[in-house]
């Protein structure tokens, strides 16, 4: 059926492979004027629902960033994926996919490089472009960022971001400011993201340039609690770590409030931001039969995340990731702590003042000085540290610390060690993340295989995408039912007007007014409006919509209005 889909995607200007004269590249596709307009109405829908009704604000940063951002983030490090090459055609394997693709393991990601190799040569795996035995192939890891030169010359090593997070977290110290360092708040992008994935494949479901809708949320993992009675009756159908592991494998369907109690779902603001993505997954038309919140294995998950569920969607009976909702904990936020001279911490004030111990040293440089020479300041840095963390470790003669990879041994007299009482009025916290990232062009996917209908109209094949008003390209098709007498120019007018009002709308007089309806129904547009000779006498149009193909006679006048409540849910057509 996706077959179908992504053949109608290119005829009527969905999405397409891009540079076709040139051959095409793999892994990287346009949206034509159908898909950019929809894409565009996903974006606004996810922007309304995961920015405005949370009262969060967007930001819009760089896609290229220098490297020691990823060298902070450990996307350098470990942002890779496993690749097997083949020995006679040369053609690149994502590994873990091979063995998903030609066994019953699930999980292949979560496995060591080495284990993967194992499996390959057990099941006897063979290249799926030229069919060449791929046991004892090297399995290797593969880093997806695509890298460029900041500048001319030797420039400054850059990539481009592989997630749009990187650009909210890096900008953290400015953004608290902007909300007056109060905790919580969250900060959406929408944006490119860059992977050079291995094996691009499913059409636009896995590319190598493509849009991320991403929140991140600030917590105080403390103090904060979300709204959890907003979405607790939610309905979500669950798929647990343990029950992918045991032997039944069964979903829960369950609420969002009693995966909380059950424990089912650990952190009460990933079940929030579950709910909510279950709110705005059905409300963007996927079908919620084939639908489900997957939680991450152990070996599956990020680097940065302690617990990720993903919300999938089925196509042809395989189930593809559309979102991954993390709580990415104060991981990104410490390590650019620790690597930039940034402050990523937030002062949390204490209700009353109070009296603490702290620990401080004080050390005698004329000692060090002479005694360690150029690693003096670093080792009075390392005792100060060392205080702070551990004071029972000044409660011998001498006390040991590490600089620069080497000990020092130094008497305890000669540190200034005290520990003294002091009033502080706060702390500094280092903030949590809780993170929902959408895929949009997946979300547009699935939405299209699952609004793709076939049906018989007047004793003929007809072909549907029954895509949500909200959503649909264009959301009216305006025709006269001959361009004569008129009806051409008041057509024309009614189109007009109707744009005026803020409305996509498609004219169109070419051919019988059975294939214009059938053009519109192909491309998801929810209601036609046709002005014929009686419409011509009493300013009125038919309008159709177009699941039910049912027809009414509605005012010119009122159209306008009755379009807006169509577009929003406020009104059913039936209702009419
Ligand atoms: P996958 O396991 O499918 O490679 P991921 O777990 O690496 O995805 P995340 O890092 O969680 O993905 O990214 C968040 C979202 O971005 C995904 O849920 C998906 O919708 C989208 N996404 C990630 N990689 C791609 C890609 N190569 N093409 C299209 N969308 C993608």
């Amino acid at each position: 059926m996706s077959t179908d889909l992504v053949e109608l995607a290119k005829r009527r200007g969905f999405f397409f492979q891009a540079a076709e004269p040139y051959g095409g590249v793999s892994g990287f596709y346009v949206y034509g004027p159908q898909g950019a307009t929809l894409k565009r109405k996903i974006e606004d829908s996810w922007r309304d629902r995961f920015q405005v009704q949370e009262g969060h604000r967007e930001i819009e940063a760089p896609t290229i960033m220098p490297e020691p951002v990823f060298e902070a983030s450990g996307h350098l490090d470990t942002f890779d994926d496993m690749l097997v090459e083949c020995p006679e055609c040369g053609e690149s394997h994502r590994a873990d996919h091979l063995i998903e693709d030609n066994t019953d393991i699930e999980d292949a990601e979560s496995f060591p490089l080495d284990e993967v190799g194992d499996i390959i040569a057990e099941h006897d795996l063979h290249c799926p472009t030229c069919d060449t035995a791929l046991a004892g192939e090297p399995v290797e890891d593969f880093n997806l960022m695509f890298q460029t030169d900041i500048g001319p010359g030797s420039g400054q090593s850059g990539y481009l971001r592989p997630e749009t997070a990187q650009g909210i977290f890096v900008e953290f110290s400015r953004l608290k400011e902007y909300a007056r360092n109060q905790l919580p708040f969250g900060i959406t992008q929408i944006g490119k993201a860059y992977r050079n994935e291995i094996s691009p494949r499913k059409s636009i479901v896995r590319v190598r340039e493509f849009t991320q809708a991403e929140l991140e949320h600030f917590i105080d993992p403390e103090e904060d609690e979300p709204p959890l009675e907003r979405v607790a009756d939610v309905e979500v159908r669950l798929y647990s770590a343990p029950e992918q592991q045991g032997d039944e494998g069964e979903y829960l369907d369950t609420t969002v409030g009693e995966a909380v109690e059950e424990g089912i779902i650990a952190s009460d603001w990933v079940a929030y931001y579950v709910g909510v993505a279950q709110e705005w997954y059905e409300r963007i038309g996927i079908d919620m039969d084939r639908f489900r919140f997957r939680q991450h294995l152990a070996g599956e998950r990020s680097h940065y995340a302690s617990d990720c569920w993903d919300a999938e969607g089925e196509i042809d009976g395989d189930w593809i990731e559309l979102a991954g909702i993390s709580d990415r904990s104060d991981y990104d936020l410490s390590k650019h702590d620790e690597y930039s001279d940034e402050d990523f911490t937030v002062f949390r004030q204490y209700d009353e003042p109070q009296v603490v111990e702290r620990a401080t040293v004080d050390p005698d440089m004329s000692y060090l000085g002479p005694e360690f020479g150029g690693a003096a300041g670093d080792i009075a840095d390392a005792l100060q540290s060392l205080a702070e963390r551990d004071r029972s470790a000044f409660d011998g003669g001498e006390v040991t610390v590490e600089a620069d990879g080497e000990s020092y041994t130094i008497p305890v007299e000669k540190t200034g060690f005290t520990v003294e009482e002091i009033k502080e009025s706060g702390e500094h916290i280092m903030p949590h993340v809780i993170e929902p990232s959408m895929g949009v062009g997946r979300a547009l996917y699935t939405v299209l295989v699952h609004s793709y209908e076939r049906d018989e109209v007047e004793g003929e094949t007809r072909t549907r995408l029954a895509l949500e008003p909200e959503l649909a390209p264009t959301t009216v098709g305006v025709f006269p039912l001959m361009d004569k007498d008129g009806m051409g120019e008041t057509a024309r007018d009614v189109a007009a007007d109707l744009r005026t009002e803020g409305f996509d709308v498609t004219y169109d007089d070419s051919g019988n007014i059975g294939r214009r309806y059938r053009r519109q129904d192909e491309v998801g547009t929810p209601f036609c409006v046709t002005v014929d000779y009686e419409g011509l006498e009493d300013d009125t149009v038919t309008l159709r919509e177009r699941d039910s193909t049912e027809q009414i006679r509605v005012a010119v006048a009122d159209l306008a209005d009755i379009l807006a409540d169509l577009r929003s849910g406020d009104r059913a057509f039936t209702d009419l």
